[in-house]
C-alpha cells in the first residue's frame, strides 16, 4: 500500500487497551481518567480480522501497544495469533515494563511473549531515580520495571529498546545514568521529544526539551557523538555513537526534525476500533461499526485503502494541533 505522498505502509500499531496501571504526566494525567466502556473495545478476534486483511495488503510488522497492553488478559495468546498470520514478519510490544516480570505458571510474562513470537520489546523508562519515576508516572513502580527489564533480558527478545520521554528540568539529570544503565543491560536507548498528545499544561514550552538540546547534554559528558545516518530501526529515530564505548543512542525529534515524517510507514488501530493514518493528525476512521455490521473482507480492505489514501504528508503537531484524544487512547 502506498499513500498519495509515496509513504509505503507496512506497519500497524495495535492498541489493545486504553487502560493503564500508571499515570504518566505527558500521557494520562491522573485527573483525566475515563476508560472506554468494555463493549466499545474491540475483541481480539476483531483485531485479528483487521490484521489478517491488513497482511494481505502489505502489513508486515505489528506492534502491540496501549495503554498498557500487559494489563489486558490474554495478550500473550493474542500476540501468538498475530505472529501466526501469514505475511506478518515481525511482532513487537510497547510496554511500561511493570508487568514483564510477573509470573504465571512459573513463567514470566516476558518469557511468554518471546514464546508467542514477539521479537522486540520497547520499554518506557524515564528515570532510574525512584522518586523522580514516581513523580512522572504517579506510581512507585520503578523496582517492578527494573525487574521487568531483567526478565526481558532473560527471556531473550531479539531487540530490546528503552524509551525515555524528554522533559525539561527533569531528564537532564537522568540522561547519563540511563545511558550507562542501557549499556550495562545491552539495550538500545532512545530519547523522545514530548509531543502534544495530552493536556496543554504538561506540554508547555517550559517542559519541552528538544532532541538537539538533549544531544548537546550527552556530548557535554561524553564528547562529540558520531552520527550514524545509515543505522535505522523500524522508526524515525536518528542514532549516534558514543565515543569509546561504541554504544548507540537514539533521538526521536517529532517536533524539531522537519524530515520526521518522510519515511513514515505506519497506521494505528485504536482499541475502540478507529484506524488512524497518523499519530499527529485528528483524522480517524471507524472500523468497529463496519466489523460489527458484518462487512466482508473486501469491504474491509477497501476501507483500509481509503484510510491510507487520506494519510497526510506530515503530522500536524507544529501547526496549532489540538489533541482530540489522549495518547493513551490512541496507542503510542
Ligand atoms: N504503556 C506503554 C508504554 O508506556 O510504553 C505503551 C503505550 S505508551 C502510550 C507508548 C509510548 O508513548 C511510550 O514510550 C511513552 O513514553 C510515549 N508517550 C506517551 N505520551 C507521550 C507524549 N506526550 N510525548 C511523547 N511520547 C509519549
Ligand atoms: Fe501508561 Fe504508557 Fe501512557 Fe505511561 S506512557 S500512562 S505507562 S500508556
Amino acid at each position: 500500500m502506498q499513500d498519495a505522498f509515496g509513504h509505503r505502509i507496512s506497519y500497524l500499531r495495535v492498541s489493545v487497551t486504553d487502560r493503564c496501571n500508571e499515570r504518566c504526566r505527558y500521557c494520562m494525567p491522573e485527573e483525566e481518567q475515563a476508560w472506554f466502556p468494555r463493549e466499545e473495545v474491540l475483541g481480539y478476534d476483531e483485531m485479528l480480522r483487521v490484521l489478517r486483511v491488513g497482511a494481505t495488503l502489505g502489513i508486515k510488522k505489528v506492534r502491540v501497544t496501549g495503554g498498557e497492553p500487559l494489563t489486558r488478559p490474554g495478550v500473550a495468546e493474542f500476540c501468538a495469533d498475530v505472529a501466526a498470520i501469514p505475511g506478518i514478519e515481525q511482532v513487537g510490544i510497547s510496554t511500561n515494563g511493570t508487568l514483564l516480570g510477573r509470573l504465571e505458571d512459573g513463567e514470566t510474562m516476558a518469557a511468554r511473549l518471546v514464546k508467542a513470537g514477539v521479537g522486540s520489546a520497547n520499554i518506557s523508562l524515564d528515570s532510574l531515580d525512584r522518586e523522580s519515576y514516581r513523580r512522572t508516572t504517579s506510581r512507585d513502580l520503578l523496582p517492578k520495571v527494573l525487574e521487568g527489564i531483567d526478565a526481558a533480558i532473560a527471556a531473550g527478545f531479539a531487540s530490546l529498546r528503552l524509551n525515555c520521554v524528554l522533559m525539561k528540568h527533569q531528564t537532564e539529570a537522568e540522561m547519563v545514568p540511563l545511558i550507562e544503565y542501557a549499556r550495562e543491560k545491552g539495550a538500545l536507548l532512545r530519547f523522545i521529544e514530548l509531543m502534544p498528545v495530552s493536556t496543554q499544561e504538561v506540554l508547555s514550552e517550559d517542559n519541552f526539551l528538544s532532541a538537539g538540546s538533549a544531544l548537546r547534554l550527552v556530548e557535554a559528558h561524553y564528547g562529540a557523538l558520531k552520527p550514524l545516518p545509515d543505522f535505522r530501526t523500524n522508526g524515525p529515530a536518528t542514532y549516534y555513537e558514543i565515543p569509546g564505548s561504541g554504544q548507540k543512542v537514539g533521538f526521536i525529534g517529532a517536533m524539531t526534525n522537519l524530515h520526521f515524517c518522510e519515511a513514515c510507514n505506519k497506521l494505528r488501530l485504536t482499541s475502540d476500533g478507529k484506524l488512524r493514518p497518523c499519530l499527529g493528525s485528528c483524522l480517524e476512521f471507524d472500523l468497529r461499526e463496519k466489523l460489527r455490521a458484518g462487512c466482508s473482507d473486501e469491504e474491509l480492505a477497501q476501507l483500509i485503502h481509503n484510510v491510507v489514501a487520506r494519510k497526510p504528508k506530515e503530522h500536524d503537531f507544529r501547526h496549532n494541533y489540538q489533541p482530540n484524544r489522549r495518547m493513551i487512547a490512541i496507542g503510542g
